[in-house]
C-alpha cells in the first residue's frame, strides 16, 4: 500500500498532490512507512527495488537505480570506502529519490510535472519522466553547468531562468499555480525515502554499519535519507550503532556548517558565493532543521571546505580512477577534518559518497 502524506506541524490532512502543507507551509512527511525487514529483501534484484517491501510506493517504472559499487581505496595512507553513486542511471545519486517519486506520480495518474534544479535533480527527473511517459518542464538557472542543461534538454523542456537559485524556484512555483504537479526533490518526502536505500546497501555491502558516512550537502536530503535508513536498520535490531554522518559544504555556501557551529536548531541562511561545487548551492535548505538534527544525533558534524581543497581532491579522486563532478570531491576534501573529528582508535569503515559523475561537468 502506498504511504500517505501527513503534516507533523499541524492538524491538516494533505491531498495526495500537495507539495507542502497548505495550512502551515511545512514540508510534508510520510505516514505508514513499513519497518525494515531483512527477510523481505529480494535477493535476486540488484536495484533499489531489492527493498521494495520497505519502500512507500509500488514499482510501475524503473531505470534500475541503486545497486552501486562500493570500492575500497586509500586516502593519506588510511583506507576509505567510496560509494560510486554517480554510476546511477542518469549519473547522480538523485536517481534513488527520483525513481521513488516518479513511481508515486505515476500511481497518482499525473501527466505534467515541473521541477526546479541547478542540474542533477533536473536531469534525473527529465529522463525518468520520459521513461514513464510524463511531460516535464525543468526550470534551471542560466548559470547551471552546460552538461547538466544538455542532459535535461535531451528528454524534457528546459526553461532557463536568469538570476539566483531562489528566482528559479519562484518561476517554477508560478507554473505550479497554473496546474502542473510540482515534482520537487527538495520538498517531496518520497525523494527522501528513496535515499534510504543507500544506507541499506552500505549495510549489506560492508556487513555492518560503517563508522562514518561523508556526504556533500546542499538541501541535505542525502544526509537525511541515509539517517532514516540507518535508523530503520537500528530499529530492526540489525546494527548496534548509528554511523556518524558528515555533511560537507563549500565555504562559499555553508548554512549547515554555520548552524552546526552556532548550536542553532536551524541552518543559518546565507547568500551563496561562487563555487566549483555547483551541486550544493542552496542558501536556505527546505528541511534544514531536520537535517541538522540528524547530523547532531549521529554524533557527526557539518564541515566546510575551501575551493582549492575541492579542486585538489577532485583531481586526486580521478588519479584513483574515480571521475566525479567537483561537488562530489567535497567528501574527499573533508577527510582530514573527518578523521580529526572521529574518536581516537576508531577502526570502523569511513565511507565517502561520490554523488555525481564527472562526465556532465566536462
Ligand atoms: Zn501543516
Amino acid at each position: 500500500m502506498d504511504a500517505r502524506l501527513t503534516c507533523r506541524r499541524c492538524e491538516n490532512t494533505p491531498a495526495p498532490l500537495d507539495w507542502c502543507c497548505t495550512a502551515c507551509g511545512a514540508p510534508l512527511e510520510l505516514s505508514d512507512q513499513p519497518p525494515f525487514n531483512a527477510d523481505a529483501i529480494r535477493s535476486d534484484d540488484w536495484t533499489l527495488w531489492r527493498y521494495a517491501d520497505m519502500l512507500p510506493v509500488a514499482q510501475h517504472v524503473t531505470l534500475g537505480a541503486g545497486g552501486t559499487p562500493l570500492v575500497e581505496t586509500a586516502w593519506d595512507g588510511a583506507p576509505i570506502w567510496a560509494k560510486l553513486d554517480y554510476t546511477n542511471p542518469t549519473g547522480s545519486y538523485k536517481d534513488r529519490g527520483t525513481e521513488v517519486l516518479v513511481n508515486y506520480l505515476v500511481a497518482q495518474g499525473i501527466r505534467d510535472v515541473v521541477e526546479d534544479s541547478s542540474g542533477n535533480a533536473g536531469a534525473s527527473l527529465a529522463l525518468y519522466t520520459a521513461a514513464a511517459g510524463l511531460r516535464a518542464r525543468i526550470f534551471a538557472p542560466t548559470s547551471a553547468p552546460a552538461g547538466k542543461k544538455r542532459a535535461i534538454a535531451a528528454a524534457a523542456e528546459l526553461v532557463e531562468v536568469e538570476g539566483s537559485r531562489a528566482d528559479v524556484t519562484e518561476a517554477c512555483l508560478r507554473a505550479v499555480e497554473s496546474g502542473a504537479a510540482y515534482a520537487s526533490h527538495a520538498w517531496s518526502p518520497f525523494f527522501v525515502s528513496g535515499q534510504q536505500t543507500l544506507a541499506w546497501e552500505l549495510w549489506e555491502q560492508l556487513g555492518s554499519a560503517p563508522a562514518a558516512v561523508v556526504m556533500p550537502a546542499g538541501q541535505g536530503l542525502l544526509v537525511l535519507g541515509v539517517a532514516h535508513g540507518f535508523r530503520a536498520l537500528h530499529a530492526a535490531g540489525l546494527i548496534d550503532r548509528l554511523p556518524r554522518l558528515y555533511a560537507i559544504q563549500s565555504a562559499a555556501c555553508d548554512p549547515f556548517v554555520r548552524g552546526f557551529e552556532s548550536g542553532a536548531p536551524e541552518p543559518v541562511r546565507v547568500v551563496p558565493g561562487p563555487t566549483v561545487a555547483d551541486g550544493v548551492v542552496i542558501g536556505q535548505p527546505v528541511r534544514g532543521e531536520q537535517v541538522l538534527t540528524a547530523i547532531r544525533e549521529s554524533g557527526g558534524a557539518a564541515l566546510r571546505c575551501q575551493e582549492d581543497e575541492i579542486i585538489v581532491a577532485r583531481s586526486a579522486l580521478a588519479q584513483r580512477g574515480l571521475f566525479t563532478e567537483p561537488t562530489s570531491a567535497l567528501t574527499a576534501a573533508a577527510l582530514p577534518q573527518v578523521r580529526a573529528h572521529l574518536p581516537p582508535g576508531e577502526t570502523g569503515a569511513v565511507v565517502i559518497v561520490l554523488t555525481g559523475h564527472g562526465l556532465k561537468s566536462l
